[in-house]
């Protein structure tokens, strides 16, 4: 009996415009390859779409064969739910461009693209989209699960700005949905996850910002359950501009670190204002207060270094386990 990846083989190389690879063949290990390294699966056959119509063809395919089939965006699902064994890899990343309006404060994304494509074009514009805080992770899975970020508290979830839909339905039609068409699917995708179809484009809403002021420090263990009290209260009446992450964790053996703390549990606190620096003193410092004087740090960062601050924290292939974030 013939492979179901090799009946979508072909039927798709005679007309796919991108690459189609199977095991064996020169690039397939490394595309096969995804963030977590704890995932390691041996798809049939990844399908990577050069554009729209290449992505229509794969899920024809895949529709007519009934082979198990895995989308992939930036590849960084915890869980390896854009991979498979045996079946199709729909691979989006060649398709990562990234249509900026300047005046209308808006911007077209591609279905492949990772965090980092877009913040560079939004950025040439002094423009953001909220989304996430490492900027190898792909676009189209954090926005279709909601989507948080550093910037959620002043302008939303990811998906709260996105305005619009193209994508690659089951039947292999291009659908395309917003508040007055198709206004179900439009609601489904903003937070509704994957396997409404394939999200080909997002039309996204832009906003003004190019730099922030970050201000960190460390909580000993002694004095973190009154932080947690203070953050409860305080961050309920606070401005939108102020966002204040914390983070319960040992501290780093680093000569950033005060020495009486090293490799002590300590509670981190990461805090950004994106408003006027001199109007985000006073809350800083306040925040600032429930740390170890010796560990406070204040500056003002480019948006393009905060996002990209977190990035080698989370390096691919390790074999990451999560219970809960
Ligand atoms: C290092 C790291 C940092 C993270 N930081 C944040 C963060 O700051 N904020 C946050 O909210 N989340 C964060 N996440 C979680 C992240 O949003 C999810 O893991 C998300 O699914 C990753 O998207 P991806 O496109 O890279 O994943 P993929 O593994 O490519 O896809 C994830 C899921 O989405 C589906 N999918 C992918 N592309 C499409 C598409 N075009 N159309 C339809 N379905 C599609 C896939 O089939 C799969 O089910 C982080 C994850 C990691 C690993």
């Amino acid at each position: 009996m013939i492979e179901a990846s090799e009946e979508v083989y072909s039927s798709l190389h005679r007309h796919f415009k991108g690459e189609l690879l199977r095991p064996g063949q020169s690039g397939y290990e490394d595309a096969r390859v995804i963030w977590n390294g704890m995932v390691a699966r041996t798809p049939g056959l990844i399908a990577r779409c050069a554009d729209v119509s290449d992505v229509q063809s794969a899920v024809r395919a895949a529709s007519e064969t009934g082979i198990l089939t895995a989308v992939r965006c930036g590849g960084h699902s915890l869980a390896g739910f854009s991979t498979c064994d045996g079946g199709l890899v729909i691979d989006l990343s060649r398709m990562r461009q990234v249509t900026v309006d300047p005046e209308a404060r808006r911007a077209r994304i591609a279905g492949g693209c990772l965090l980092g494509s877009i913040d560079s074009a939004t950025q040439k514009a002094g423009l953001v989209f909220p989304s996430g805080v490492v900027s190898h992770t792909g676009a189209s899975g954090l926005i279709l699960g909601g989507g948080t970020g550093w910037l959620t508290r002043r302008f939303g979830l990811s998906c709260d700005n996105v305005e619009g839909f193209t994508l690659v339905t089951a039947d292999s039609s291009v659908v395309s949905c917003n508040s007055k068409d198709n206004p179900d699917l439009f609601w489904a995708l903003r937070g509704g996850g994957g396997n409404f179809g394939v999200v080909t484009e997002f039309e996204v809403k832009l906003h003004p910002l190019t730099s922030v002021v970050l201000a960190e420090g460390l909580t000993p263990e002694s004095g973190i359950r009154r932080l947690l009290e203070v953050w409860r209260d305080f961050m309920a009446a606070a401005p939108v501009d102020l966002k204040w992450n914390i983070d319960l964790r040992l501290a780093l053996h680093t000569s950033k670190v005060p020495i009486e703390l090293r490799g002590r549990p300590v509670a981190s606190s990461s805090l950004i204002w994106t408003g006027d620096p001199d109007a985000g003193r006073p809350y800083l410092q306040r925040a600032l207060a429930m740390c170890s004087p010796d560990s406070v740090s204040s500056k003002i960062v480019s948006f393009l270094n905060l996002q990209t601050m977190a990035d080698f924290d989370f390096p691919h292939g390790r074999r990451y386990y999560t219970k809960s974030g």
